[in-house]
């Protein structure tokens, strides 16, 4: 397939994952027909960039039965509460900021910077967060980013000192219209966020379940840089962040905005992505049998705690479990139900594996000896809040990198 960034032809196949469902495509019956696609992960010897073959149709993924809300993560609102205060102290945020947020999803970036009397629009295609946003009453333009909506928000005056997109980047499959679009919204020394899943950690921690339909590409800081660069931006600075199993931190000028230095860990991130070979095809080789290796270890985990008739049940209807469980072949019988908080997921069957979803009244009802959590970047925070089940000695167990039980 040609690459979504540089274009040129890209033959390097290192990662297939079989046959699934989009990962947000929960059911309301059991019955209910659905679509499969290929799983297929690409690295470009271009540019860099490591992305999925498409074969699903954006609007077929976010549509207006979109299930995830970050709002429902107390570490993620922490996390953004934390994001504010450096973006103040780093003076990229005062009181006559307009802040423009890209998938804003529920509004709870933007909760916190109204609290603050900061001015944001966010920008939202699906209608299920959209409207908990307005609900709100936060400002939401309810479309798919890019640039055409950019350009006629420009003809409206719209202009961004701060442009936020956090955990977006990945979602976007036409990758240059999408950063054009940011090109044009951003003022002249405006600066731009963005957070993404770095690539390097997928690789290294084997987190093959992160890789679905809905993340068309999974950047490094090389292949970003690559992108930007194309659009005459400039990433400035980068950082580590530990959230969804560890991610980047990337702040974007224009390029002709000199008044922003280079910073020495943007360079030192650069360097460690080259030592460890993320611009190499040698270290994408053996990636399907290290995931080979994690399917055959959960497997084996199932049939014993099945022989000595363990209860089991999972925790967290993230994306992530949706990739695992159909590539394990996972289904009903192996784990019957999982539990989540989120009200628009519960009673609904999970995509594939057809697992249903439960509240967590359920798992106490049932007291099961196994809890998996899906969502093991969340793991802290969940054992906490199910530090009742160690009344009845329930085991935890998270199967990435590899299977922990404790
Ligand atoms: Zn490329």
């Amino acid at each position: 397939m040609n690459c979504r960034s540089c274009g040129n032809f890209s033959k390097y196949s290192f990662l297939d994952l079989g046959h699934s469902p989009p990962s947000n495509a929960f059911l309301k019956k059991k019955k209910d027909m659905e679509k499969v696609y290929p799983l297929k992960i690409f690295f470009c010897e271009y540019c860099y960039l490591v992305q999925t073959h498409d074969f699903a149709s954006r609007r077929e993924l976010f549509n207006n039965d979109y299930v995830y809300f970050s709002g429902f993560s107390k570490t993620w609102i922490n996390h953004l509460k934390k994001f504010v205060r450096i973006l103040e102290n780093k003076l990229f945020l005062n009181k006559n900021s307009f802040v423009v947020e890209i998938a804003s999803n529920d509004g709870t970036l933007q909760d916190i910077l109204s609290k603050k009397n900061y001015k944001s629009l966010g920008i939202e295609p699906t209608d299920s967060t959209a409207k908990v946003a307005e609900a709100k009453g936060l400002s939401v333009i309810k479309k798919f980013f890019g640039k055409n909506l950019a350009i006629s928000l420009k003809k409206k005056n719209f202009k961004a000192d701060l442009i936020v997109a956090n955990n977006v980047l990945a979602h976007v499959p036409k990758i240059n219209d999408f950063i054009s679009g940011l090109k044009i919204l951003l003022k002249s020394k405006g600066i731009i966020t963005i957070e993404f899943q770095h690539l390097m950690n997928i690789i290294k921690k084997n987190q093959f379940d992160t890789i679905y339909h809905e993340h068309y590409s999974y950047l490094s800081l090389n292949s970003a840089k690559n992108i930007f660069l194309k659009h005459d931006l400039e990433i400035f600075d980068a950082e580590k962040l530990s959230t969804h199993g560890g991610s980047l931190r990337i702040f974007i000028k224009h390029s002709s905005d000199l008044s922003k230095k280079i910073s020495k860990r943007f360079k030192q991130i650069l360097k460690e992505e080259k030592t460890f070979g993320l611009d190499r095809i040698d270290v994408y080789r053996n990636f399907q049998t290290k995931v080979e290796n994690v399917r055959k270890d959960f497997l084996n985990f199932l049939n014993e705690s099945k022989k000595n008739k363990k209860k089991l049940c999972a925790y967290g209807a993230a994306a992530k479990g949706n990739t695992f469980f159909n590539f394990l072949g996972i289904k009903s019988t192996h784990i019957p139900f999982i539990i989540d908080k989120n009200p628009f997921k519960i009673g609904k069957y999970l995509p594939g594996s057809k697992i249903i979803v439960k509240d967590e009244k359920f798992l106490i009802k049932n007291k099961p000896d196994y809890i998996l959590i899906v969502p093991w970047n969340l793991k802290n925070e969940i054992i906490k809040q199910l530090s009742y089940t160690k009344k009845w000695k329930a085991k935890f167990i998270t199967a990435i990198p590899n299977i922990k039980i404790f």
